[in-house]
């Protein structure tokens, strides 16, 4: 298997520096390499990280129903996502918010527990290709489908255009030719 960042893309790779007590919330379409990244992240740090820095909205899901797919659930499983990166903030702990994001209202719920927990706010946007998200999903061993990854594609052309005025303190956008790790101060 290729090993990530040294595919037949050869994409550049810059570093995103954080403070600690960072909410780093993920951004993009199913398929777009979100839950890849986190884990990535965990292993780049000495001593690494512990899995439980990742918040994901899918784990959610499944403590509460069985299913990481079943979107009839989609309250409780917010708002336990929610509650445990505010409880992670009273600790005050790195987390990483691994849900879509692509509704402003997820945005806005997490940019408000940042703030209010005066964590510094950064925000990764996945600017990945549809029809690469699709393809990635469907070599996956759970497919959320192509018309989830259309719908998402839409949403993300907006949250692109109003990412930059709702106040994260850091915005970057990852494309598959421009990569990035994350290191401390
Ligand atoms: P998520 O839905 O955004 O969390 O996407 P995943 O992290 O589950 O990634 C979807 C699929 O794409 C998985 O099979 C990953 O192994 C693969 N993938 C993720 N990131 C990359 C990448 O940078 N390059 C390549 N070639 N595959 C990737
Ligand atoms: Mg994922």
């Amino acid at each position: 298997m290729e090993s990530m960042g040294q595919n037949e893309e050869h994409p550049a790779s810059y570093e995103i520096t954080l403070p600690q007590r960072t909410l780093l919330v993920l951004c993009g379409s199913a398929g777009c390499g979100k839950s890849t990244f986190a884990s990535q992240v965990l292993k780049q740090q000495r001593p690494p990280l512990q899995p439980t820095a990742i918040v994901s909205s899918d784990h959610c899901r499944a403590i509460i129903c069985d299913d990481e797919n079943n979107q009839q659930v989609n309250r409780d499983t917010f708002d336990l996502f929610y509650y445990i990166i505010h409880k992670r903030m009273f600790q005050n702990r790195f987390t990483i918010a691994d849900s879509t994001a692509l509704q402003l209202e997820t945005r806005q719920r997490l940019l408000g527990l940042g703030k209010r927990h005066y964590y510094t706010t950064c925000i990764l946007i996945f600017n990945i290709e549809e029809q690469l998200c699709i393809q990635r999903d469907s070599q996956r061993q759970r497919t959320v489908g192509s018309q989830v990854i259309a719908y998402h594609s839409g949403l993300l052309q907006e949250a692109m255009r109003e990412i930059p005025g709702e106040g994260w303190d850091q915005v970057h956008v990852l494309t598959a030719e421009r990569q990035a790790s994350v290191r401390f101060l």
